[in-house]
């Protein structure tokens, strides 16, 4: 007889248990609370625009997306590697002059860092991080670090980078060195919509309790031998009764300009005017705006007014404000699970002998992250049946 597993979300943890377990055998249902798969990848299409919720960019180098086969499943269309910067009222563009010259001048202007600054970075990247926050490890890169890094990195961690293990943000700048992240032509759900194919998946099943024999939902009891809780840590922690956690916040705002407008295709950082970065994503992607129209995605870590962002907006990218019409925002009250000074890379996944957990909080907080604690959990039930 099939063993029965029920695994608890369908964002890419759960789905990537789910799939793993299916193909070894396992008679596998995926519960969801929502209305759709993805958890925090979802993708909504509004008026033309394709609207990720949150700005989240795919990296065809992490080990989870080549095992699984999926990256030429994406349709990735490639960030430029380098970011446009505002210092002292000017934008300054730097990045990675492996791929482009034009990032030469920003790289070694003295407005960046110092080169001893910029050299202590790179040490820092190429060798094992200390268990200390990122501030106080990086505090030799000055400058370098304070008006460039630090700034990109809100964005990547979605709260203040002083704070996160430098362990951790090492293991995570490894993967923007060596992968060239992108965005898929039809949104960010592409992900876990390649995850999800052939897998049983119930929605609007919310599980409220593990049972004896299963798990309860709002609208019944079902029963497994084995339970995965692939949900938010916040949700994991109180079913299993653990000690309650806050996650880092976010908003994302979209607005359309008129074509040509903003012809940048490179992530602008705020730092300034509560904006952590700016981009224009169908310069990119045409596909993620309608014809004569660029879609611009806009993070911040709290949520302002929208007339503020718009305001924001027109100094960013020095435009009256009236030319961006607003479009949607999302605030995003469970972005990413705290990952301070002393935490694993990885968690244990197994609770008790039928009980096991996946999900971001338990490896680096990523698609990766995720992706990989979903197959720890699947590869420690396939060791326990
Ligand atoms: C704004 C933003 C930008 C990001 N950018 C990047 C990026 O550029 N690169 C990167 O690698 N990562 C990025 N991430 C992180 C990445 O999206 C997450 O780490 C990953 O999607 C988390 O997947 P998960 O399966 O662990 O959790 P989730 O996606 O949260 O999935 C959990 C699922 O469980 C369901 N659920 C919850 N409670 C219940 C319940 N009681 N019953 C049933 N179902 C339940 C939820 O509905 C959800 O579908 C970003 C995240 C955000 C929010």
């Amino acid at each position: 007889m099939e063993t029965e597993v029920l695994v608890v979300g369908a964002g890419l943890a759960g789905l990537n248990c789910a799939r793993i377990l299916k193909e070894k055998g396992f008679k596998v249902k995926v519960l969801e609370a929502n209305t759709r798969i993805g958890g925090r990848m979802a993708t909504d299409f509004v008026d033309g625009f394709t609207l990720d919720h949150g700005f989240q960019v795919i990296n065809p180098a992490y080990p989870e997306l080549v095992a699984n086969q999926l990256v030429e499943k994406l349709e990735l269309t490639p960030l430029p590697k380098g970011v446009e910067i505002q210092i002292d009222d000017r934008f300054i563009l730097l990045g990675d002059p492996r791929k482009s010259l034009s990032y030469l001048p920003g790289d070694l202007s003295s407005r960046t860092g110092n080169p001893a600054e910029k050299l202590r970075f790179l040490q820092f990247l190429f060798q094992k991080a200390p268990e200390v926050d990122l501030g106080t490890a990086l505090n030799g890169a000055g400058d370098f670090y304070r008006k460039v890094i630090r700034n990109f990195l809100m964005g990547v961690f979605l709260t203040d980078p002083d704070l996160v293990s430098a362990v951790m943000a090492r293991e995570l700048l490894h993967w923007f060195v060596k992968g060239n992240p992108g965005l898929p032509r039809t949104g960010a759900q592409a992900l876990p919509r390649a995850l999800a194919q052939n897998l049983e998946i119930e929605f609007d099943a919310r599980v409220t309790k593990i049972t004896e024999s299963g798990v309860q939902t709002n609208d019944g009891v079902r029963t497994s031998e084995f339970v995965v809780i692939a949900t938010d840590e916040v949700f994991a922690r109180e079913i299993l009764g653990q000690a309650a956690v806050d996650m880092n916040s976010s908003t994302t705002w979209y607005h359309a300009v008129e074509l040509g407008e903003i012809e940048s295709k490179h992530l602008r950082l705020g730092s300034s005017y509560g904006v952590v970065n700016t981009i224009a994503l169908s310069n990119l992607v045409k596909e993620y705006a309608p014809s004569g129209k660029t879609l611009i995605s806009t993070t911040t870590l709290n949520n302002q007014s929208e007339r503020g962002i718009r305001s924001a907006l027109s100094r960013i990218w020095q435009m009256p404000e009236s030319k961006f019409q607003y479009i949607k925002h999302y605030e995003i009250s469970k972005s990413l699970p705290k990952h301070l000074p002393g935490k694993p890379l990885l968690s244990p996944v197994k609770i008790s002998d039928r009980i096991f957990a996946a999900g971001d909080y338990l490896a680096v907080p990523s698609q990766q992250g995720a992706l990989q604690s979903g197959r720890l959990a699947a590869e420690a039930i396939i060791a326990s049946s």
